[in-house]
């Protein structure tokens, strides 16, 4: 289904955990193009939501390289700006898990602090939490837990159903969520709010109706449409982005400092490192440099591949 130009809202969410790296640009470069094509609104999210994972100079850092590739947003977060700063949002999704616990959908979780940190932790391949027992825990069980001081962490717990949407690139998706083994955490036991609420609650607060992110987040997708509906609201079209990887399949990763951004500002120039962009992402034939505004023109989702986009060793 194609967006309705006059009300298109996109978004790029970063987390300032570390630099930007070459998968970051090609994420932020689709979406980007994906909302400028459609002639739609562009938003900055800062998605500084962990503490202990955040920090401004990056934060600072990510916004003056997207800036210099030419990839500008018209409203959101900007340095030395409160506003769209999940940090600055607690409230917000305070509110969303009150609704949550009025319907009877919240419950706490004592499990262990390696499962507690799944919840920070959206990408596959990190610590998972089913095998909890919680939502089942009789009252004097819970009891025991309480007397131990543990604080709990706050999970939300999911009807089984199946849930259906049509990626913007991937096409039809469906996903089993089962009741007990895909609850997930929405409040960590120190208080901070979990990137599956925080990003839910904002996409439908911020009116975005364009997710695109890279693919490693797709299997969040139908827990924030489901989040999203127990909320009111409707979720958004996602439309997810091709990973790129090392020669040997390793994901790249800005927490590795993979290809990051600091590299390419020191070797190449905006036009340069688009034009690697553009022919990983399938836009181009060649690595010619070439303008972020030149590439809106002709984009289309049809020439970005869906398998993993192998960046070459001699970049
Ligand atoms: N903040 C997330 C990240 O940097 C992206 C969240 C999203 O696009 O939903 O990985």
């Amino acid at each position: 289904m194609k967006s309705d130009s006059t009300t298109v809202r996109g978004r790029f969410a970063p987390s300032p955990s570390g630099r930007l790296h070459l998968g970051n640009m090609l994420s932020s470069l689709l979406a980007w193009l994906d909302v400028r094509s459609l002639g739609g609104t562009m938003l900055f999210r800062l998605e500084d939501l962990d503490p202990d994972r955040s920090w401004m100079r990056y934060a600072e850092q990510m916004a003056d390289d997207l800036l210099w590739l030419g990839l500008d947003w018209d409203e959101g977060w900007r340095p030395g700006s409160d506003a769209f700063r999940q940090g600055l949002r607690a409230q917000r999704y305070a509110a969303a898990l009150d609704t949550l616990q009025q319907r009877g959908r919240v419950y706490d979780c004592y499990c262990s602090r390696a499962e507690r940190l799944a919840a920070s932790a959206p990408h596959p391949g990190e610590p998972g939490d089913s095998g909890c027992r919680c939502r089942l825990l009789s009252a004097e069980e819970l009891q025991t837990r309480q007397r131990l001081g543990r604080r709990p962490a706050r999970k939300l717990a999911v009807d089984t159903c199946e849930i259906r949407w049509n990626d913007g690139h991937y096409g039809p998706q469906r996903h089993e969520l089962r009741a007990g083994t895909d609850d997930f955490i929405i409040r960590r036991s120190d208080g901070v709010f979990a990137y599956q609420l925080a990003v839910s609650v904002d996409d439908m607060e911020m009116g975005v109706t364009r997710v695109v992110r890279a693919h490693d987040l797709l299997d969040s997708t139908p827990r924030q449409i489901w989040l999203i509906r127990q909320l009111g609201g409707l979720p958004p079209e996602y439309c997810h982005a091709p990973l790129l990887v090392a020669p040997d399949g390793r994901k790249l990763s800005k927490r590795e400092g993979d290809l990051n951004m600091e590299y390419f500002r020191l070797h190449d120039t905006p036009e340069k490192l688009l034009g690697i962009l553009a022919k990983l992402a399938g836009l181009r034939d060649t690595d010619a440099p070439v303008s972020a505004a030149e590439l809106i023109e002709d984009f289309s989702w049809d020439k970005v591949p869906k398998q993993n986009v192998i960046v070459p060793e001699n970049l």
